[in-house]
């Protein structure tokens, strides 16, 4: 064998018909382990482990000789230590004289069953990294979910919670507080437009008597009538309140001296008319007052007080303007 075949990239073999070695390259042995030409002279079957050998009697051999080729047929030879070295080999048959040899060149595998095996096992990594991030994925979108069902929650508790404190607990309709913001809310508007504002202070007459006569439980059962009896008079844009006790005020945007007037006077023959359970009758005195410019809230209800004082002093079941309290 020449030199540059002897120390060629690839392991090359030349067999006799039976499989004895009878040339090996220096790349070969090397490859195996073995010291140069201490291969030369055995059967290939030293080399061989039992699923090699079978391989080579059932496939290797039955296809030199029915063919006279052997093509990228893969095959692991034991090295001198024992271990398996994996090889893909071609061979061909060569008449020399009367007898028959086979050229054999093998390529070792291991570097490529090497990197084979990192790449099974990147994309195995690869697949399980994938199935963590779907799992995180999902577990994110479940978090979004809850954080979105507990919001919509917190948002209607803090509706439910925002009509609580906006709303009297014993007749339902809008409480002190919520009074007093509503008409700062509509004390500046009315300022920035010149649109007025009026209010109808409303208190019953004699209604300690309703208590001491029917009871405390009667006393609130008229106390929620005329709630309701207030808010069924009032036009939209318009909102009734309790402010305490047995007073109420009625907001009116939009509403001057005169209708105010005209309003309360309205109201109080209509509470008058009514028919009250238990007590029968009822009546109301009430104070209205208008926005003049630079009034504050708390000087248009103090208006409204002074107008109420006088329907009371002026024998209840009234209806008073502030305005008139002056002219009189
Ligand atoms: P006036 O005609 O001068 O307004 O006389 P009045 O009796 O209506 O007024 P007064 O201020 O003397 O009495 C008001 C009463 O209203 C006294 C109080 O016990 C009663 N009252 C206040 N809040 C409630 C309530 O929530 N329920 C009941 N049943 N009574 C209440
Ligand atoms: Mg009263
Ligand atoms: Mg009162």
């Amino acid at each position: 064998m020449t030199h540059s075949l002897s120390s060629s990239p690839a392991g090359l073999l030349t067999l006799s018909h039976e499989g004895y070695i009878l040339e090996a390259n220096k790349t070969f042995q090397e490859e195996l382990g073995y010291k140069p030409k201490e291969l030369i002279g055995e059967h290939l079957e030293k080399l061989c482990r039992p699923g090699a050998k079978m391989i080579f009697h059932s496939y290797f051999f039955p296809n030199i000789n029915m063919y006279g080729v052997v093509k990228e047929l893969f095959v692991k030879l034991k090295n001198k230590e024992g271990t398996e070295v994996p090889f893909i080999l071609n061979a061909r048959q060569r008449p020399v004289e009367e007898l028959q040899q086979i050229d054999v060149v093998l390529l070792p595998m291991k570097r490529r069953m090497e990197y084979e095996q990192e790449l099974r096992q990147t994309k195995l990594q690869l697949e399980e990294t994938i199935r963590e991030k779907e799992t995180a994925l999902d577990q994110l979108k479940n978090i979004y979910q809850e954080i979105q069902a507990k919001q919509e929650t917190l948002a209607v508790l803090n509706s439910e919670l925002l009509i609580a404190a906006n709303t009297d607990n014993l007749t339902g309709i809008a409480n002190r507080k919520h009074l007093l913001e509503l008409l700062a809310d509509y004390n500046s508007l009315s300022q920035s437009t010149g649109e007025s504002l009026s209010v109808l202070l409303i208190d019953i007459d004699y209604f300690k008597k309703v208590n001491d006569v029917y009871g405390h439980d009667a006393g609130d059962e008229v106390l929620i009538s005329l709630a309701t009896f207030l808010q069924q008079f009032s036009r939209p844009g318009q909102l009734v309140g309790r402010l305490g006790g047995e007073e109420f005020l009625m907001l009116l945007p939009n509403v001057d001296k005169t209708l105010s007037l005209a309003v309360g006077q309205r109201l109080k023959e209509l509470v008058e008319q009514a028919q009250w359970e238990t007590v029968g009758s009822l009546t109301v005195s009430i104070g209205a007052a208008t926005l003049i410019p630079k009034d504050s809230q708390k000087e248009l209800i103090k208006k409204a007080d002074l107008a109420l004082y006088y329907s009371k002093e002026n024998g209840r079941n009234q209806a008073t303007h502030y305005d008139d309290i002056h002219k009189d």
